[in-house]
């Protein structure tokens, strides 16, 4: 199980769009937090709790390593660099993101409903901080140190293997500790599995991301949204199963007939809450594969975006 000098604060519900977990490591100048949470005050007001409980102050919190530029794992920015100024880790791609978090419209693919002339809510400029501000809004940061995606990171008396596991976010880091196995996957792996889109790794990023989380000899996960799990290979493993089984809906619709990729989208997503985010982005991703491994065709706009098994 966890290690001592590592906790792990769970807000009251993990599932998006509450808090992603977060990991706190202490050490002999204080703690490191690893995400910080979703930005309203009262979640921020738990984690100050959480930080009390474990007889530090927010002001001890000397470095925050960011798994992501998501608001749900770096929200409560925007309240704790009110009352400190950590360190804070990200990895290269995602500091831009960070600093500028309107740049999510592009690793989101905002536009791509959009060019298929799916747009259920009528939106003139979709804009992803306004769907996050409703849900759990984002905030702002420059990080002042990068996470070398192929390197360590060394937090208190840990040395963590730091994991790049895009589709999710392209700059997705998973973190693994060797002595005691622990495996923290961020939204790679967990309860849900979490959106992808082209523009941010895509399914085949996603997929080869899980690779990799499978080949390290982990004992036990710590996911960024749900409980810690003893079974690294079968959380890894469902989470693929949860993709592919997507990929066979997909197949599965084509193969009855070609379709239009609104009307596929439609049939592939039904809920109106993902119609025009995450759906058409999704299943996007999931054209890109088929269509790389020459399983499917996709047609242009002078075609009606039309849609068919090769
Ligand atoms: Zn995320
Ligand atoms: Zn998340």
């Amino acid at each position: 199980m966890l290690p001592e000098d590592i906790v792990l604060h769970k807000d009251r519900e993990t599932i998006w769009p509450a808090s992603a977990n977060v990991l706190l490591v202490r050490d002999s100048d204080g703690a490191i937090l690893v995400d910080v949470g979703c930005g309203y005050e009262d979640t921020y007001l738990r984690l100050k709790e959480f930080i009390s409980a474990q007889g530090l102050s927010v002001a001890d919190i000397h470095t925050v390593v960011l798994t992501h530029a998501h608001p749900d794992h770096m929200g409560a920015m925007r309240f704790l660099l009110e009352e400190t100024s950590p360190r804070i880790f990200l990895h290269p791609v995602e500091i831009p993101l960070a600093a500028e978090p309107s740049r999510l419209n592009h690793t989101f693919d905002m536009a791509l409903p959009l060019r298929y002339g799916i747009n259920p809510f009528f939106l003139e400029k979709p804009d992803i901080l306004e769907y996050f501000s409703n849900l759990c809004p984002m905030a702002r940061a420059e990080a002042t140190h990068t996470i070398d995606p192929d390197g360590e990171l060394v937090l208190g008396r840990f040395t963590f293997r730091v994991v790049v596991t895009p589709g999710h976010a392209n700059g997705l880091v998973s973190l693994f500790e060797p002595e005691s196995g622990m495996l923290f996957t961020a939204d790679a792996v967990g309860d849900v599995v979490a959106w992808y889109s082209p523009s941010s790794g895509g399914l085949t990023g996603f997929l080869a991301g899980l690779d990799r989380l499978a080949a390290l000899p982990a004992s036990f996960v710590v996911p960024s949204h749900g409980g810690i799990s003893e079974s690294p290979l079968v959380e890894v493993e469902k989470t693929r199963a949860r993709l592919l089984r997507r990929e066979e809906k997909i197949v599965g619709e084509l193969a009855v007939e070609p379709v239009s990729f609104p009307e596929l989208a439609s049939r592939v997503f039904a809920s109106p809450m993902i119609a025009f985010f995450p759906g058409p982005q999704i299943l996007q991703c999931h054209l890109d594969k088929l269509e790389a491994e020459g399983r499917v065709r996709c047609r242009g706009e002078e075609d009606g975006w039309r849609v068919e098994l090769a």
